[in-house]
């Protein structure tokens, strides 16, 4: 077999998966029709539904990363032609707007630099200034590229006063922070596994709102891709249980243990720790007179922005960190190239321990070079 070096990942995903998680993955695998496996994605559905804050019935986990759930909400949301305001504010913003356009859509950006969140005024003269009516609004709850926080309710209540649906991404927020679909008033969000679920990549949990679920049923134009078509993947996750494709079996073994894991810990008690945890991680960094590069207001705590010091070679740390210490960080992406690391407090990764090893790593390699 082969040897697994020991790592802790603290990078921006993927982070360490949890003992229960890694146990579920070698379970023997059933027929993905047999009773049994149906009624434990029922199961997965119904704690899908407690850790996202909603009682969508069309919640369910697609096959693939982060990026299939990005996927499956537009092409199923967005026809050619379609009006949609996106802020754009990092990496992933940036992939909303790809992915919107090849759906044939309108992009109209909203934009703001790489470290500050999207402002609801600007997103409201975006709506006002439109040509015609907008099909949707999409934001990036946590930008895991920058470390920003982005408040949802004031541009979720802009968006439907302007009766355009309301898209998140909540990639890196789910089980870190609160995303709260129906109280903020989203129609369409998605995740991946990998982040604060502790699970491996290869999931993407999805829910629409009755509103999107309407706007896919009266559809003009025939959903272009057959993969990520809701309406033959619902028939599998529905009533009917038609095949479409394998469900991957594992990945749902999986996921069920992870959303059962935060369910047992108590939403509320994981949410406090990586608040916790993460004010503590950025009042070290602080502490050893290194600057953030987001402002406190809008600072993720699952995943901290650090601006690297002058002189200081950002890869070399970076390499020395994982060599030395079995630590994986993340380094900036875009326009952040070698101006920041990426520090991931993520689920499993979300430990106290590990605030102590990796601020005690950072501090050494930074007085060797310094
Ligand atoms: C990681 C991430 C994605 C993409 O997920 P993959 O699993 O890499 O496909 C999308 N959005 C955000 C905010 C992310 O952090």
């Amino acid at each position: 077999m082969w040897q697994v070096p020991t790592r802790v990942l603290m990078g921006p995903g993927p982070s360490d998966v949890h003992p229960r998680v890694l146990k579920a993955l070698s379970t023997p695998l059933v027929g993905h029709l047999d009773p049994a496996f149906l009624a434990l994605m029922n199961e997965v559905r119904d704690l899908l539904k407690q850790v996202f804050g909603t009682k969508n019935e069309l919640t369910l986990a697609m096959s693939g990363t982060g990026s299939a759930g990005m996927e499956t909400v537009f092409v199923n949301l967005i026809e050619p032609g379609d009006r949609v305001v996106i802020g754009v504010n990092g990496l992933f913003g940036q992939r909303m707007a790809d992915v919107a356009s090849r759906c044939g859509a309108e992009v109209i950006p909203v934009t703001a630099p790489w470290g500050e969140p999207i402002a609801p005024e600007a997103v409201e003269k975006a709506l006002k200034q439109a040509d015609g009516p907008v099909k949707a609004v999409a934001v990036v709850h946590a930008e895991t590229s920058t470390g920003v926080w982005q408040p949802l309710a004031d541009i979720g209540r802009l968006a439907h006063a302007h009766g355009a649906l309301f898209i998140v991404d909540a990639v890196t927020s789910l089980g870190g922070v609160p995303v709260e679909v129906d109280k903020n008033g989203i129609d369409a969000c998605y995740s991946g596994t990998q982040k604060c679920l502790s699970v491996p990549p290869g999931l993407a949990p999805v829910t629409f709102s009755p509103r999107a679920q309407e706007a896919i049923r009266t559809r003009k134009t025939k959903i272009q891709s057959w993969y990520f078509d809701l309406s033959m993947i619902q028939q599998y996750w529905g009533e009917e249980r038609f095949y479409h494709h394998t469900a991957p079996i594992s990945m749902i073994y999986a996921l069920r243990e992870g959303l059962q894991v935060l369910v047992d810990e108590g939403l509320e008690n994981v949410y406090r720790r990586h608040l916790e945890l993460g004010r503590r991680l950025q009042a070290a960094l602080e502490d050893m007179g290194l600057v953030l590069h987001v402002a406190e207001a809008y600072r993720l705590p699952q995943l901290t922005t650090v601006r690297v010091p002058e002189g200081v070679d950002e890869a070399a740390i970076r390499r020395r960190l994982l060599e030395e210490f079995g630590i994986e960080i993340g380094g900036g992406l875009g326009e952040l190239k070698g101006k920041v690391w990426r520090v991931g407090l993520m689920g499993y990764s979300c430990q106290m321990k590990n605030v102590v090893l990796f601020t005690s790593a950072l501090r050494q390699l930074l007085a060797e070079v310094r």
